[in-house]
């Protein structure tokens, strides 16, 4: 793309991210598309993340959740913040709304994603499949899991067979928030999306399923001798594994993230939501996808497609992560004067609009078209 008035360069600008979960993708990513990079670290990750040729700058702060504390001296510069999951893991929905460093995505998404009861009307609204909620252990008619609110990575989910189980084990959880569903057997697929606001198109960047400890582990233990051992099922993610869908599915995954998409303009501001996301979803024998969960930013199963995947290789004739992708982005709207489109609108960044006074933006091409 061949630069517009108004529009700036990518080299002026960094960057940033939490350095965890996806942050090395993201940093490659948006040094391949000409911008400088800054990881912010924790004491222990300092080493790592300066060893690598494309992180530019590393700040060591003492906790993940100081990084709020860093809003003035991010502000001094040109920084654009990509967040993931660490974002949400480590700093209260309070901080992260306040902060007012540029941030790529719409921050109004989050109390929809946060709230698992509004989740469940954002994606029913969307046609999508859901597994059967239960509020009272008495209604328990069939397998469940039990999900504590805020678990992390699976930490403390718990599959409760029927009431008389949960009484036994579940019980103690009263004081807590948590959700009960009906534990849907199938295989889980998490599909990993992009949509550009800049192009208004959805794209299937790559997928991957889980690799959960212990429940992964438990087929290699016949059941004979299973049995009379005290096993229970976890659920905490160990690692990712990459996965292509059996073809005739596409069709339906493609059309579950765009459904997702359009009702977010109806929910989260007209906006809604954009940039990277991954429905998280179970595929039953009947080939039906249920819907566990969204996430409304890049998630870590995308690090398994730092070089590009089978599906991002159709778009892009060049190796293009979910990371590089969201700097593509970025670069795309710099190039087309176009950036407040891309970032949430607490961002407060002093854009010179000094050689486009109406701050027209432009139509930007679709996927696979180079940014210069
Ligand atoms: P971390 O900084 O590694 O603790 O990651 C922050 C959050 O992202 C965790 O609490 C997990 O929920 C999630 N997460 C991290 N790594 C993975 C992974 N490989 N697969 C799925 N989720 C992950
Ligand atoms: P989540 O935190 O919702 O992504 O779930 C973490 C893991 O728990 C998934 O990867 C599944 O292995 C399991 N899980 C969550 N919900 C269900 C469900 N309704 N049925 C079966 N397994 C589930």
């Amino acid at each position: 793309m061949s630069p517009k008035s108004g529009a700036q360069l990518p080299s002026l600008f960094t960057i940033a991210t939490l350095g965890s979960h996806s942050a090395l993708q993201i940093l490659k990513g948006a040094k391949d598309e000409g911008f400088h990079t800054l990881a912010v670290v924790t004491p222990i990750n300092e080493r790592l993340y300066s060893s690598f040729a494309f992180v530019d700058e590393v700040i060591v702060i003492p906790r993940y959740s100081d990084f709020p504390r860093l809003e003035k001296e991010l502000n001094k510069r040109k920084v654009i913040l990509v967040p993931h999951g660490s974002f949400v893991a480590y700093l209260s929905m309070e901080e992260h709304k306040k902060m007012t460093t540029p941030y790529f995505g719409n921050k109004s998404v989050l109390d929809w994603e946060a709230d698992r009861m509004r989740q469940r009307e954002w994606l029913t609204r969307a046609g999508l499949k859901m597994p059967r909620q239960f509020t009272k252990a008495s209604e328990i008619d069939r397998p469940v899991i039990v999900k504590l609110y805020g678990a992390h990575g699976g930490k403390g989910y718990l599959f409760v067979k029927n009431p008389d189980d949960f009484t036994a084990r579940a019980s103690h959880l009263v004081e807590q928030r948590y959700i009960m569903q009906e534990y849907v057997l199938g295989v889980p697929v998490y599909i990993h999306y992009f949509y550009s606001p800049l192009t208004g198109k959805l794209e299937i960047m790559s997928m991957d399923r889980r690799y959960e400890s212990n429940v992964d582990s438990l087929g290699r233990i016949p059941l004979a001798d299973q049995e009379g051992w005290d096993i229970q099922p976890s659920y905490v993610v160990i690692g990712n594994q990459p996965i292509s869908l059996r073809e005739s599915l596409l069709a339906e995954a493609f059309h579950m993230g765009e459904a997702v998409v359009r009702v977010s303009r109806e929910l989260c501001g007209e906006r809604g939501l954009f940039g990277a996301f991954c429905l998280e979803t179970i595929v039953t024998p009947e080939s039906e996808f249920f819907l566990m969960e969204i996430s409304a930013r890049i998630v870590a199963g995308t690090n398994l497609f730092i070089d590009g995947s089978p599906y991002s290789y159709l778009n892009y004739d060049e190796p293009m992560s979910t990371g590089r992708r969201i700097a593509r982005e970025l670069r795309n709207a710099l190039l087309s004067n176009s950036l407040d489109l891309v970032l949430d609108q607490s961002s407060r960044m002093k854009f010179d609009r000094s050689a486009a006074p109406n701050g027209e933006s432009v139509a930007v091409p679709g996927p696979g078209v180079p940014a210069n």
